[in-house]
């Protein structure tokens, strides 16, 4: 019952899209995991912060000085929502992607990464693309069928060789579940390597501490977190950050330039070069507070329960298959991939949006290793829900499903590169 209303309001929460027959329905957007709903509290803040633009950092004026508190203040309570700890740096990025690409380049010099093959690509490739000169090289350990058998794999490689740090998904962004990271983080600990977590899906949909975990890295995007593009997060432990190679060369990273020789800031200025994303910032600090201010244990509930009822609902339709990772995982986020029977997922999307106005994503979400892994050569179906999902919506994909393994789409149109046209 607690899903039948949206936890939050969310900007576009009524908008009608059209359909093939030339009808208009409600937007049935399922696609929370590539891209959520701006929240409406987070739209109402960047109407306001608007008209204080200003340069941030390097002007004197009074709205400068406005600017300059609000992007600071939101680097505070971006880092206060990851539950950082004092010493942390919160370094605003454009996203996840670029995040863990800032990451990649701050691993000291020889020091070895370790990343499962289940990763999105997000959290893969930074690792794996060689670093010319410095040495820093990545395993990527294959994952096995369950949890228990996967921390055991992990268990020994860590004893096998020397590592600097294990990365790995807080949240999968194709079926939802993780490895338990207070398991990984024991694991890591006592082969003294750090910890970093993919937080693009985990953060939009459970409360996460890095102090009261123990992970040294999380990385997020506003974008998937209620917030409009732009803006994410990378946050951890302040000396590799202070270390590592400045991210992106240029003004305000540095402290002296002269044409023979450059005096780099300290984190978190070093990696944030050029004008700062001031109203990105502010809407991430903004979507961060009203998910942290949410009672604790109600956007857990309410995820639970659409999820519950759409692993159900698929349970009853003839062909579905939910992919999972591994048989013993507990609790997976609101994000559920499934197939359906030999039908081509592109086809089944199109159809989706095409006479049921429902968005899903459909694909290999950026995980080809991991599609593999659980057995899928073409593409899955995605659906995602969050803050603006109600039962009703999980229900229309339910019959919209129903509909295409008992009808066929109709003929009235034609699908070409995954897009309908009449
Ligand atoms: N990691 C995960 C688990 C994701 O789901 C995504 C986005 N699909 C990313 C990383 C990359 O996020 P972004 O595109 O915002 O950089």
């Amino acid at each position: 019952a607690c899903a039948a209303t949206a936890l939050l309001p969310v900007v576009g929460g009524d908008t009608r899209v059209p359909l093939v027959d030339g009808r208009s329905v409600p937007y049935a957007n399922l696609d929370y995991a590539a891209s959520a709903p701006a929240l409406e509290s987070v739209a109402a803040r960047v109407v306001e912060v608007l008209p204080l633009y200003a340069s941030v950092h390097r002007g004197a004026g009074y709205l400068s000085q406005v600017s300059t508190a609000l992007y600071e203040a939101s680097r505070a309570t971006v880092a206060r929502f990851v539950g950082a700890r004092p010493d942390d740096v919160a370094v605003v990025t454009r996203n996840t992607t670029d995040a863990l690409n800032l990451l990649a380049g701050c691993v000291p010099d020889g020091g070895r990464v370790l990343v499962l093959d289940v990763e999105h690509h997000a959290n893969l490739l930074p690792w794996v693309r060689s670093v010319r000169g410095s040495g820093r090289t990545a395993t990527i350990l294959p994952s096995a069928p369950t949890v228990a058998e996967t921390l055991t794999a992990l268990r020994t490689e860590l004893a096998r060789q020397p590592y600097a740090l294990v990365t790995l998904t807080g949240a999968s962004n194709v079926t939802g579940e993780a490895l338990p990271i207070a398991s990984v983080v024991a694991l890591a600990q006592e082969a003294g390597a750090r910890v970093a977590v993919d937080g693009a899906q985990l953060l939009p949909h459970r409360a996460f501490s890095l102090a009261a975990s123990g992970v040294d890295y999380v990385a997020f995007s506003g974008h998937k977190t209620y917030a409009p593009f732009g803006a994410g997060a990378l946050v951890g432990r302040r000396d590799w950050l202070d270390a590592g190679t400045p991210y992106l060369a240029g003004g305000g990273a540095v402290r002296d330039v002269r044409t023979d020789r450059t005096l780099w800031q300290p984190a978190p200025a070093r990696h944030e070069g050029g004008s700062p994303n001031v109203l990105g910032a502010v809407a991430l600090a903004e979507a961060c507070d009203a998910l942290a201010e949410l009672p604790a244990g109600a956007l857990d509930e309410h995820e639970r329960a659409l999820r519950e009822r759409l692993v159900d609902g698929l349970a009853a339709i003839p062909g579905a298959r939910v992919l999972r990772l591994w048989s013993d995982s507990a609790d997976p986020v609101g994000v559920v991939a499934f197939t359906l029977g030999d039908h081509d997922s592109g086809l089944v999307a199109a159809y989706l949006s095409a006479e049921h106005g429902i968005g899903v994503r459909d694909g290999r979400f950026c995980a080809h290793p991991l599609l593999a892994r659980v057995g899928v050569t073409g593409g899955a179906i995605r659906a995602s829900v969050g803050v603006g999902t109600t039962t009703e919506t999980v229900d229309r994909l339910l019959a919209g499903l129903r509909a295409y393994v008992g009808e066929g789409p109709a003929a009235s149109y034609e699908v070409v590169d995954g897009c309908w046209t009449v």
